[in-house]
């Protein structure tokens, strides 16, 4: 079932108070069995329900949904545009379709985003009003060529807004993704930064930016650890979202340090950004694996970023300057420390 239909009945249960199902039919001017099978599609689409005989239905927790009205009142000194909607399968491939006719500046927000991409073929999972998925569209008078960094400052500018929600434990992983950072724990992924561009070498061109936030809850089938804004504080979020973070707060802060960024960037390039973005990279120095879309991997410590957001890694072969075309990084499994030789073992002892 198309998740577009679900969403009114997703609205009906949004106070995650019990709902019965002839309520839910008059509500939804639907028959009882038509809710019924909404409800199931709901399941099948991983939306979790509690199913109570004689009460009805609710969900584990009330829904944080998004009020369009209050983002554009929010929103519009920062020249922005906002267009929310309930469901689509990807908020950027949206925008790249009308990217001819829109104004710089406009945001396309989805409640629930079912198609999202990541790079590679990759996918962005998303549960309905978990999360954030946006896509920003932004025309720049200059080429392609000058937008190389782009996504990396605005995993700074996105990283930046989260901190200033009061997620301290939000950092870079590069090139585009989102961590929180908490060691000892294993850093956990938190959102991802996706920027399509289209135009000519010389310019004009557009960057349409795709964000993915994980803000109350995230999919348990990334396949690599993933965290929400709401893991960071420690508290039990399914108490009627106790940690105080809300969607709106958090969306409206990442459009504003996102304006903000680019705007800079147009003016200064990625090296305005460059010094923050290491200050912010959660494996700086760290020891780290470069896989390779072809199955290889190169072992090497991060040293850094250059001018274009090119990882520098020094590996025994010297330093290497890798571009984010078609590589992921990994923490590297600790090295198997060599055995000590007989005497130095026997001192110790
Ligand atoms: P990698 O993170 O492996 O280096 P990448 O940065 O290219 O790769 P993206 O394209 O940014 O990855 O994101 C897609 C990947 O992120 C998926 O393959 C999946 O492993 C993971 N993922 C997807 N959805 C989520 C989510 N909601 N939260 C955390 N991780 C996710």
């Amino acid at each position: 079932m198309d998740p577009a239909d679900v969403f009114p009945l997703l609205r009906a249960l949004a106070d995650g108070r019990f709902h019965g199902g002839e309520q839910l039919a008059r509500t939804l001017g639907l028959s009882r069995s038509t809710v019924c099978q909404r409800l199931d599609a709901l399941e099948s689409l991983g939306v979790e329900c509690h199913r109570v005989r004689g009460r009805g239905c609710r969900l584990p927790q009330p829904l944080d949904l998004l009020d369009a009205g209050a983002l554009a009142a929010d929103l519009a000194a920062d020249g922005l545009r906002v267009e929310l909607v309930d469901h689509t399968l990807s908020t950027s491939s949206d925008l790249l379709a009308r990217a001819d006719t829109l104004a710089s500046g406009h945001v396309r927000i989805a409640e629930w985003q079912t198609a999202g991409r990541g790079r590679q073929g990759r996918h962005w999972l998303a549960l309905p009003a978990q999360g954030l998925t946006f896509s920003l569209l932004w025309r720049f008078s200059g080429g392609v060529q000058a937008l190389a960094g782009l996504s990396l400052a605005v995993a700074v500018a996105v990283a930046r807004a989260c901190q200033a929600c009061g997620v301290d434990a939000v950092r870079v992983k590069w090139p585009n993704d989102l961590l929180l950072h908490q060691p000892p724990r294993p850093d956990r992924k938190l959102g991802g930064v996706l920027v399509d561009v289209q135009g000519d070498a010389l310019g004009p061109s557009a960057a349409v930016i795709g964000i993915g936030i994980n803000v109350h809850g995230a999919s348990g089938e990334t396949g690599q650890p993933a965290a929400a804004l709401d893991d960071a504080t420690g508290h039990d979020v399914t108490a009627n979202n106790a940690t105080g973070i809300t969607r709106h707060a958090v969306l409206v802060s990442v459009l504003r340090h996102l304006a903000a960024a680019i705007r800079r960037f147009e003016a200064e390039g990625f090296a305005a950004f460059r010094d923050d973005w290491q200050s912010l990279h959660a494996w700086h120095l760290h020891t780290v694996d470069v896989l390779h879309a072809d199955g290889s991997r190169l072992q090497g410590v991060v040293a850094g970023i250059d001018a274009d957001g090119a990882l520098l890694l020094e590996t025994p072969g010297g330093r290497q300057r890798i571009l984010s075309g078609d590589v992921s990084l990994r923490t590297a499994a600790p090295p198997i420390a060599p055995p000590l030789p007989q005497e130095a073992s026997a001192t110790l002892r």
